[in-house]
């Protein structure tokens, strides 16, 4: 069964809602909604505990498509692709309101595929001492390097995270079953990459 990593299109927007853009001199800024999360090293927050605190009042999604990268790496899903899950069953992730975008929800990862950090194929860069976490990886996980719930109606991330200079990018796969149903109704927003 061969998997589809949900790419997103590039943004007009930048959306952030973890962060938001402060100074010149500091041009995106965490929240302090969020302060007691932040290591004191790398600055990075754990963004799924993050989400569960809440999205402050004036984070709003600008965008027209069903699929959005927001700046800080999560992604934000429209009403209508989280209704067509739903009607379809498909599992494996959740959606956390945003108060001022009532048509928006950011998707969190619920179920992750295990991925062998040996075998991945990824390049991490400048681990962090006191967190752990990487200031960056590069590349895709190799499916083989994967395991893959026999349920096809799902959304999966890998277990491994994707990250960048401000944190990790949240990175959906789905089986061609799901991506099937999101083509045939012509979600906007994301290409399909196989997974190989
Ligand atoms: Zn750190």
């Amino acid at each position: 069964m061969p998997h589809f990593w949900l790419v997103p299109k590039d943004q007009r927007h930048n959306n952030f809602v973890l962060r938001h853009e402060a100074t010149k001199s500091n041009p995106v800024a965490l929240r302090e909604r969020y302060a007691a999360l932040q290591c004191a090293k790398c600055k990075k927050i754990d963004e799924s505990i993050a989400i569960q605190r809440g999205i402050d009042e004036d984070v709003r999604i600008v965008a027209r498509q069903d699929y959005v990268l927001c700046g800080d790496g999560l992604i934000a899903v429209s009403q209508r692709l989280r209704d067509l899950l739903a009607e379809n069953n498909i599992n494996g992730v959740r959606f956390a309101p945003i108060p001022a975008s009532s048509n928006y929800f950011i998707l969190v990862p619920a179920l992750t595929a295990p991925t062998d950090v040996e075998t991945c194929g990824m390049e991490f860069r400048r681990r962090c001492s006191v967190c752990g976490r990487f200031r960056e990886t590069l590349f895709f996980p190799l499916a083989a390097s994967m395991e893959f719930p026999s349920d096809q109606r799902l959304l999966l991330a890998s277990s491994i995270r994707f990250e960048f200079a401000l944190g990790e990018t949240f990175c959906f796969m789905a089986s061609d079953y799901v991506v099937d149903i999101l083509k045939a109704s012509k979600i906007t927003g994301l290409e399909y990459q196989v997974v190989d």
